[in-house]
């Protein structure tokens, strides 16, 4: 430890003789200096913890010089004893006034003078250790709060800008009145499936590659932030016309079009996006944002790879999506859904083998609604499910009336969407439906599309195989319209094959189409599959299907989907009176 410097300023050296004297043995290092400047000029070098000032010395006197040293900031904390033989209470007033710390009369005291010395020292330390102490605070919080800045501000596995820091860039954009920028969102293209499939490692490692890559094409001053998951967002300041935009566009699109290597994997990856404009008066930072985001939802509509500007039209697209959502979902809990049954007739005995269940909404307002005004939306917000089971229900319950009334062959076709395909509870509640009704499941046909099958392709073989373990039939619907392969017909157990009305619709002797539904029918002949001709409108189309001996078919010529009582009144007496 060093010893503690005691700084003696006096002009009279005896007077440093004699506190030299008085200290000695208790570990003091003593300076001097003979005046007041010559002091000031070298506390640095002396660095004192104590100061002992005389007060009356020629030229600059000892108040003069406590002053001068405690408005130094440096040493202002360095306590200062003044020695001194004044003793009235004035003269002791103005030492204070200048800041000084103690006194001590003349002629020293030796036992006085070293109790002064080591309070004084003692009270330095202190001051010491608590600026010490401040100083090491000072340091914590300021590290906090960059950490915290980096954890609000960054993306903490990219390193890129954050959606926050994104929105600030975006309000002093908008406060500074610019309006020649533009925000782009992009949203990666199923990128659920590479963290399915390949694990949350190689998402990330994914992610940091796609990182890399959208930097390349990064202009100075411009902005690329990670906005979530697998969203990126990029603010461009100075965007002269469509055309650079555009440029811009093109060149993003491009950079996906190499693949990326991640952990030994070759990931070809897609991107849409989504723009909007700082033309378009925005006063918000969040709400150019939104626009972005619902142009990109759009372009996800259009497919993989694709990008879209924003346009107003399209938040009120959205707002009517909104409102069927909420609308949809009312109707559940209201009961509005009714299942309308479109009779199938054996083509060669001209006779209604079965139905097919078809869902109406029963709107409070708009009437009798079609579901291809809603079908997609409740695909989309997973709605389908429990209304497909609403269907179900009443279709078996339905079912079960017409086979206790005497019409014992009848079979109901139920769709399926791909939603409802790849529900988890699916087989559970056809279980429930089955045992609830107890109709025969040999008479039930469940209807599914080429594409809920390839989408669910793991699945899908174990579950058609135990829909058919319970005699349950499997028809693919929409047949011709979905993947053009047809090797998922050999491993997928199916019984039926339903030609897509926009086939049946144009036949005629020669053309295309005739020769799909041809090769269906033969197709279907081949696997040992039953064939059903869907929208079958004219007498020359049915006449054309019974020469190529297709077996069932459905359509307005013979019947639109109606309710259950107008089927009753319209064909189950026909049956009994036959
Ligand atoms: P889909 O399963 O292919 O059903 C046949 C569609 O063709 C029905 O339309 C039916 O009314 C219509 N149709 C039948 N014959 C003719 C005809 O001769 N001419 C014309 N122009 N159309 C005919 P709908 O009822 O509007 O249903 C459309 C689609 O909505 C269905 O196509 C099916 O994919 C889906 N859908 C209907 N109900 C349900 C359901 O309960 N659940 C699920 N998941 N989807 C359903
Ligand atoms: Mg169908
Ligand atoms: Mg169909």
């Amino acid at each position: 430890m060093t010893m503690p410097s005691v700084l003696v300023i006096d002009d009279e050296p005896d007077n440093l003789d004699v506190i030299e004297a008085l200290l000695f043995g208790f570990g003091y290092e003593l300076h001097y200096a003979p005046n007041g400047q010559s002091a000031i000029a070298s506390l640095d070098l002396f660095q004192p913890d104590v100061i002992l000032l005389d007060v009356m010395m020629p030229g600059m006197n000892g108040i003069e010089v406590c002053r001068r040293i405690k408005a130094m900031p440096k040493w202002e904390s360095v306590p200062i004893i003044m020695v001194t033989a004044l003793s009235s209470k004035e003269d002791l007033a103005r030492c204070l006034s200048a800041g000084a710390d103690d006194f001590i009369s003349k002629p020293v005291n030796s036992l006085e003078l070293r109790s002064r010395v080591r309070s004084m020292l003692r009270i330095h330390q202190q001051y010491q250790q608590l600026e010490t102490f401040n100083a090491t605070l000072e340091e914590t919080v300021q590290q906090r709060t960059a950490q915290l800045h980096t954890m609000i501000f960054q993306d903490a596995l990219t390193q890129l800008p954050s959606r926050t820091f994104l929105l600030q860039k975006l309000a002093e954009v908008l406060q500074s009145g610019a309006s020649s920028f533009a925000v782009v969102y992009l949203d990666c293209d199923q990128f659920k499936l590479v963290n399915s499939s390949l694990g949350h490692g190689v998402g990330n490692q994914l992610l940091l590659a796609i990182t890399e890559r959208l930097q390349d094409h990064l202009r100075p001053g411009d902005v690329l932030a990670r906005m979530g998951e697998d969203e990126f967002c990029f603010l461009l300041h100075q965007i002269a016309d469509k055309n650079a935009l555009e440029a811009f566009i093109q060149t993003i699109l491009q950079s996906f079009h190499t693949s990326f290597v991640v952990a030994n994997c070759e990931i070809f990856m897609t991107a849409c996006m989504g723009i909007a404009l700082g033309n378009s008066g925005y006063q918000q930072p969040e709400e150019p944002l939104q626009d972005a985001d619902t142009a990109m939802y759009r372009a996800k509509l259009r497919g993989k790879g694709c990008y879209q500007i924003f346009d107003r039209q399209m938040s009120l697209a959205m707002l009517n999506r909104l409102t069927l959502e909420n609308d949809l979902q009312r109707a559940l809990e209201q009961q509005e859904f009714v299942v309308y049954y479109q009779p199938i007739i054996n083509l060669q005995t001209e006779k209604i083998s079965g139905f097919e269940a078809l869902i109406r909404w029963r709107h409070p307002v708009r009437g009798m609604v079609s579901p291809g005004e809603f079908i997609p939306c409740m695909e989309e917000t997973g709605l389908i499910v429990p209304v497909g089971l609403v269907v179900l229900k009443q279709a078996c319950q339905q079912l079960l009336v017409w086979h206790q009334q005497g019409w014992t062959d009848l079979t109901m076709s139920v769709n399926l969407s791909a939603r409802q395909f790849a529900c988890p509870t699916l087989l559970a509640d056809i279980d429930r439906v089955l045992a609830e009704t107890a109709i025969n499941p040999a008479r039930l046909k469940l209807e599914i599309t080429e594409s809920a099958i390839m989408d669910n392709a793991q699945t899908a073989i174990a579950l058609t195989e135990q829909l058919r373990s319970r005699q349950i039939q499997i028809s693919i619907d929409d047949f011709g319209t979905g993947y053009s392969s047809l090797g998922y017909l050999h491993r997928f157990p199916v019984d039926a094959l339903k030609i897509d009305r926009s086939f049946v619709n144009q036949i005629q002797a020669g053309n295309c189409d005739y020769q799909v539904v041809n090769t269906i029918i033969a197709l279907s002949q081949q696997l040992k599959l039953a064939v059903i001709a869907e929208g079958i409108e004219t007498p020359e189309q049915l006449q054309w299907l019974q020469q190529l001996s297709c077996e069932f078919g459905q359509g307005y010529l013979f019947s639109k989907p109606l309710a259950g009582d107008d089927i009753e009144q319209l064909y189950l007496q026909e049956f009994f009176s036959n």
